[in-house]
């Protein structure tokens, strides 16, 4: 990547930063026009390609300043990702809230406390064995659900963070994480109860905490999704 597509994408002091590109020829180029979110389509392919070569701290990094998607618009910061970056466990959230927005972690709010006792309940912990991300790494507006444009524009980080982790098993929390690494539409209660693969990784899918908040009587299926994962994660793999 050259240093105008970096700067196109506002990247180039972060790829200074991290030796990730030729610093042999520092550009003068006049800085060229950055919307506040460039489109995608010509920002995209360009940021897919930085991001599939970084580690997780460059991508964090990259994250942090990134306009791929107009979330970047009203959010404070990115929220990346955090625990054990060898996994073996990786859950899988929609996107930020008030709370991930301003602390930046995922799931440190209401739904993150349940998510930390539904971990506790099969013997996980956060940043021990366990990595938790989202689809979208910016919070959306009003806590709305991310639109399959945002969810494409961030794709990439979230590729990266799974092939990074190279988690054993994939907890997917809610059906805007299961569209996404699953690329269907079918309801959560249908995708309940097997064992899904994306790329080589077994994928389990539940509800999301944040439902489970609202409809109580779920938390026994999320109980048995569980049990499902941790008996998938003790198979031997075929
Ligand atoms: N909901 C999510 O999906 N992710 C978070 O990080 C917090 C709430």
């Amino acid at each position: 990547m050259d240093d105008r597509a970096l700067k196109e994408l506002e990247l180039l002091p972060v790829a200074r930063l991290y030796g990730m590109q030729s610093l042999a020829a520092p550009t003068p180029a006049p800085t060229p026009a950055v919307a506040d979110a460039p489109s995608p389509s010509v920002a995209a392919p360009r940021a897919a390609r930085l991001i599939a070569d970084a580690s997780l701290e460059q991508l964090r990094v990259i994250a942090s300043d990134c306009r791929l998607c107009g979330l970047c618009r009203a959010r404070k910061q990115a929220v990346f990702g955090v625990g054990s970056e060898s996994g073996p466990w990786m859950f899988i959230g929609e996107g930020p809230g008030a709370d991930e927005d301003e602390q930046g972690d995922p799931f440190v709010g209401q739904a993150g406390k349940l998510l930390d006792s539904m971990l506790a309940a099969i013997g996980c912990q956060r940043g021990r064995d366990t990595y938790i991300a989202n689809v979208v790494k910016c919070r959306p507006p009003g806590n709305r659900t991310p639109t399959a444009e945002e969810a494409a524009a961030c794709a990439p980080y979230l590729d990266r963070q799974i092939e990074l982790v190279a988690p054993k098993l994939i907890v997917a929390l809610g059906k805007s994480a299961a569209m996404r690494l699953l690329g269907t539409d079918a309801s959560l209660a249908s995708l309940r109860g097997r064992v899904h693969r994306y790329r080589d990784t077994p994928v389990i899918v539940t509800y999301h905490p944040a439902y489970l908040l609202r409809s109580l009587p779920e938390k026994s299926k999320a109980w048995e999704d569980l049990l499902f994962a941790r008996k998938t994660l003790q198979m031997p793999v075929s």
